[in-house]
């Protein structure tokens, strides 16, 4: 390590919390600076507006933070979590039909958002090195030739110096202009305008009110039908009712038009449990214009000392609840860069740790492509819409998945895994190609009743 050896990091949300796990043993002190008074329970605050929405932790995610924080689900089960096996018990009806549920390890963490970020919060600041400081930052602060971030400006206060900045401050990230600020390029955009809406609140259920063996009900909207809704649980014993609004149709914003809202869902499941719920807390709407990724990697010319992270890189539709895991891929990649580095000034470090981000995040992107791309009106700019090939491909293994157990579980662990290449194996491609030629359809389209485990 070299003389100073600072990493301060813009946002104390996930990404920024898990940043300074991956940044800790590389750095003699890791800044965190956050405008929210950072609360001392598992409580909303302003910072984080989507933090009243139903979230849930992927196994991808669970993976990496233990690589980070170990022993970090138990601390997530022990303030309540609720470990749910999501292939398996969660019961989601698609446009092809009700997905097939088979058992799995892709165990997903069911908690309300400020849960979790309290538990990684707390957590992460047990670490020696690793404070927080309350402060709005407004710029980068450069070298005098401008080649190299030292550290960040804040509103009112000192700047604070660094020799690595992470800008984890979210989908509003003002990083584009205050690189600019410093003479560079403001990274190019890629923008997929889907609209998306949603509205949450947490509800009692009656014991009775799923079917044995089902842990929660999910109805995705699609092209056909922009409303979906969801029941699921989350902590202490708590669900979430939740609406799932495309394409600008307005989420609800009281529990009636909720109500009335889930039962428009393409399955009426989600909305005779929803009827049988107690609300518990408040009714909260959320609308967002859709998936964003900044191309912070393919930047020409960029200053050293500088990533991004999070949301502020790509934040995109959260129905399949990426966000959270994506940031601790990043994070866990983030700490593997650092491991090799003796000194966080080396040159192209920062370039280098950026581009290492972008497999993972093109391969949730294409998720994310691959599905909001087919409803009638979504805005794509600088993206490609995927083939007609590859839509066939993907509309006949969602039909095949309503059926067959092992093609279910490929398509369901490249959400919960982030691994596309399950779906191009051969055992998987030959079925779906089979199903193709035999001109297949799926038989599990009756929405009324929730089917058993597939064989
Ligand atoms: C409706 C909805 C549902 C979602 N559901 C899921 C889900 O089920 N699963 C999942 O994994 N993900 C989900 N996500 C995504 C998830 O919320 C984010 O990916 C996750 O919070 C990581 O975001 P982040 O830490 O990068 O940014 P954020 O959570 O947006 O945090 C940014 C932080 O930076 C701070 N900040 C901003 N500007 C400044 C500044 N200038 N100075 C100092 N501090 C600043 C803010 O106060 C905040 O604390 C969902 C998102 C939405 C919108």
């Amino acid at each position: 390590m070299g003389t100073s050896q600072t990493t301060v990091i813009v946002g104390g949300s996930i990404a920024g919390l898990l940043a300074a796990a991956a940044a800790s043993p590389a750095s003699e002190a890791v800044t965190i600076v956050e405008r929210d008074d950072l609360p001392a329970g598992p409580e909303h605050r302003r910072g984080v507006p989507q933090g009243t929405q139903v979230h849930a932790l992927l196994a991808v995610g669970q993976q990496n933070m233990e690589r980070l924080l170990p022993g970090i689900v138990a601390e997530l089960q022990e303030a309540g979590g609720t470990l749910v096996d999501g292939p398996g018990d969660l019961a989601v009806y698609t446009a092809s039909g009700w997905t097939g549920r088979a058992p799995s390890d892709a165990k997903v963490v069911c908690a309300r958002r400020p849960l979790i970020e309290w538990v990684i919060r707390k957590r992460v600041l047990t670490l020696p090195n690793v404070t927080v400081l309350k402060g709005n930052v407004t710029g980068l602060v450069a070298n005098e030739d401008r080649t190299r971030v030292v550290g960040v400006s804040l509103r009112g206060a000192d700047d604070v110096p660094a020799d690595l900045v992470i800008d984890a401050s979210g989908r509003s990230s003002k990083a584009p202009t205050w690189i600019s600020d410093l003479g560079y390029d403001a990274p190019g955009e890629q923008e997929l305008r889907s609209y998306v809406g949603y509205t949450t609140v947490p509800v009692r259920l009656p014991e009775d009110a799923l079917p044995t063996g089902v842990a929660g009900v999910l109805s995705h909207p699609h092209p056909r039908n922009l409303r979906g809704g969801s029941v699921v649980p989350c902590d202490n014993g708590l669900h979430l009712v939740s609406a799932l609004s495309m394409m600008n149709v307005d989420p609800p914003r009281d529990m009636p038009s909720l109500l009335e809202f889930v039962d428009r869902a393409a399955s009426p499941v989600v909305g005779q449990v929803a009827r049988t719920a107690e609300p518990v807390g408040d009714v909260v709407a959320y609308r967002m214009p859709g998936s964003r990724r900044r191309l912070w990697e393919r930047l020409e010319r960029r200053p050293e000392g500088f990533v991004a992270i999070g949301d502020a890189v790509m934040s995109f539709n959260p129905l399949y609840g990426q966000g959270m895991s994506l940031a601790a891929v990043e994070a866990v990649l983030l700490a593997d860069t650092l491991a090799d580095v003796s000194d966080l000034r080396e040159p192209g470090l920062a370039g280098r740790i950026q581009g290492n981000f972008t497999a993972t995040i093109e391969t949730v992107f294409g998720i994310v492509v691959g599905t909001d791309s087919a409803y009638e009106g979504a805005e794509l700019d600088g993206i490609e819409p995927p083939s007609a090939d590859a839509a066939a491909f993907k509309k006949a293994l969602s039909e095949l998945a309503t059926e067959d157990a092992e093609v279910s579980l490929a398509v369901k662990y490249v959400g919960h895994y982030f691994k596309p290449e399950l779906l191009t194996a051969p055992a998987i491609r030959e079925k779906v190609e089979r199903w193709i030629t035999e001109g297949r359809t799926s038989s599990k389209l009756d929405p009324t009743t929730i089917p058993g485990p597939v064989g």
